[in-house]
């Protein structure tokens, strides 16, 4: 069952279920849904998924969270990472060094980790929606990869509306060309004359709009939400830590019940949280690293105890799924460790305030699982050369983390790192790093620049998307966009 990381409000009910919890995602006081419990995996489970394939690892952590779908829902749900480059497994870790691990998780339909979760959820929330006979909108607004993979998860899916918000000029061609290619009738994709911000802020105002809510009800459409906030997106980024564990020790590199590091590229701390539950549930993890831009206020509070954005800006980085000041999920970590009363408590201080401070026995509690540093593009840059030129591309998100594995390591024991998206979706900026220069790359020649000197692979689903029909060519300014979106829904039903 799952409750509210704020504790409950008495119009909601107290415990729910799986299926309440991702297709209602807002609880009381502006919470969210969290499990009551996490189930435990020991080093006999190890043992026993030694030799199973990531479906079946996947299906087998599925069935301990006792969750209200059935397994052949589950299984139907599992079967979309067939989709992804390598049928047996969606993932692949590869060695870069002696102590030095990449998980890749990108190797999915939209070349970024997002897709290791929206693949599968897409499938239960389709499936949960079809079941009650309610038809729900996604809202989703976008810097970049979370709309791609929102739209290819929902695209065709019955009794699902996704409405996309990008800013106009705001991400790469080649993200925007993913959302603005894609072509089903389910599927609306928006540009906004402003940044990311604005088309968030947008979003949320519509929310509370009575207008816009009397003519989603006039329309049988209920709101539901798939960012990363969603524990239905959550439960899936539990799954391939425990995994990269279980391949170390396939790949004879550890020992059953050995510990390892892991380092995670983060923006709003869903692929950390996945780490830090694995960990809890026994997973042998001796820290989780949190890598961060110069946007670092993961790594500050991290350090010092103290969440305080009063007198932050954001900044545009190489890294942009990192660029954030509010990370969310960085709450179902306060809740866990602090209870409800005082995760309202700190949650309240943020929204007020615009700055929270743990107490020094709370940082302690918080630094016996995480610890973390930031890197500046150059860094980035930097690192993505070195490693090129041992051979390994990694992409400008990924590339932070070796910053946590230069300083944070201490113990000789196997550092694993998240790979969160493949090079191609950044490749003006893996061009910049290559050649050292500050030009301005467009995507495609970059692409092909790269891949004739490297001698690396463009996935079709990325070349092919520049002689894509263009399907949604609406930009428009912010304060059309309740007008649009109706339109959407009220014609298309
Ligand atoms: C979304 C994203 C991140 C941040 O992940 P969180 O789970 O939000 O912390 C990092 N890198 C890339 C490439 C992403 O798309």
């Amino acid at each position: 069952m799952f409750i509210e990381t704020r504790g409950n409000d008495s119009n909601r009910p107290k415990k729910v279920e799986f299926s309440y919890a991702i297709l209602n995602p807002s609880a009381s006081f502006g919470g969210l849904y969290t499990p009551e419990s996490l189930p435990k995996i020991d080093n006999s489970f190890f043992e026993k998924m030694r030799n199973e394939n990531y479906k079946t690892l996947s299906l087998n952590i599925l069935k301990l969270f006792n969750i209200d779908i059935e397994d052949r829902v589950l299984q139907e749900a599992l079967n979309l990472y067939d989709n992804f480059d390598n049928k047996t497994t969606p993932t692949l870790l590869t060695k870069v060094k002696s102590d030095l691990f990449v998980n890749e998780l990108y190797h999915g339909p939209t070349r970024a980790f997002k897709d290791m979760a929206l693949q599968p959820f897409g499938h239960i929330l389709s499936f949960l929606a079809k079941k009650e006979s309610k038809k729900y909108l996604i809202l989703v607004a976008t810097s970049g990869d979370t709309g791609p993979a929102t739209l290819e998860t929902f695209a065709n899916k019955e009794n699902i509306k996704v409405v996309c918000l990008y800013p106009d000029g705001g991400t790469s061609d080649v993200q925007r060309l993913q959302m603005v290619t894609e072509n089903a009738k389910n599927l609306k994709v928006i540009g906004i004359k402003g940044n990311f911000d604005d088309a968030q802020n947008a979003l949320k105002s519509l929310l509370t709009d009575s207008d816009f809510n009397k003519m989603l009800k006039d329309n049988n459409i209920n709101l539901s939400a798939a960012n990363s906030v969603n524990f239905g997106r959550i439960i899936f980024q539990i799954i391939y830590h425990i995994s990269s564990y279980i391949e170390l020790v396939k790949q004879n590199e550890i020992e059953i019940g050995e510990k390892i590091y892991i380092t995670i590229p983060s923006g709003n701390f869903g692929n950390a949280l996945g780490a830090y539950y694995a960990k809890k549930m026994g997973l042998p993890i001796e820290k989780i690293f949190i890598a961060s831009n110069i946007n670092n206020i993961l790594t500050e509070f991290i350090n010092s105890g103290v969440y305080d954005i009063s007198n932050k800006k954001l900044l545009n980085t190489t890294s942009p799924a990192m660029d954030i000041l509010i990370s969310s999920n960085v709450e179902r970590v306060l809740f866990d460790k602090f209870g409800s009363a005082r995760c309202k408590e700190l949650m309240e201080s943020l929204a007020k305030n615009k700055k929270y401070s743990l107490t020094k026995d709370e940082l302690v509690l918080l630094q016996e699982d995480f610890e973390a540093v930031f890197c500046d593009d150059n860094f980035a840059l930097e690192t993505i050369k070195h490693y090129v030129n041992k051979e390994y591309i990694m992409d400008p998100h990924t590339a932070t983390c070796i910053k946590a594995y230069n300083e944070l390591k201490t113990k000789d024991i196997p550092c694993v790192i998240c790979s969160t998206a493949e090079w191609t979706k950044f490749a003006p900026t893996m061009l910049n790093a290559i050649r050292n220069d500050d030009k301005k790359y467009s995507d495609k020649e970059a692409l092909e620049e790269i891949s004739k000197t490297l001698n690396a692979k463009i996935p079709e689903c990325i070349s092919s998307l520049f002689s894509k029909k263009i399907v949604h060519d609406v930009v428009i300014e912010k304060s059309d966009i309740k007008k649009e979106i109706s339109s959407f829904i009220k014609g298309n039903q």
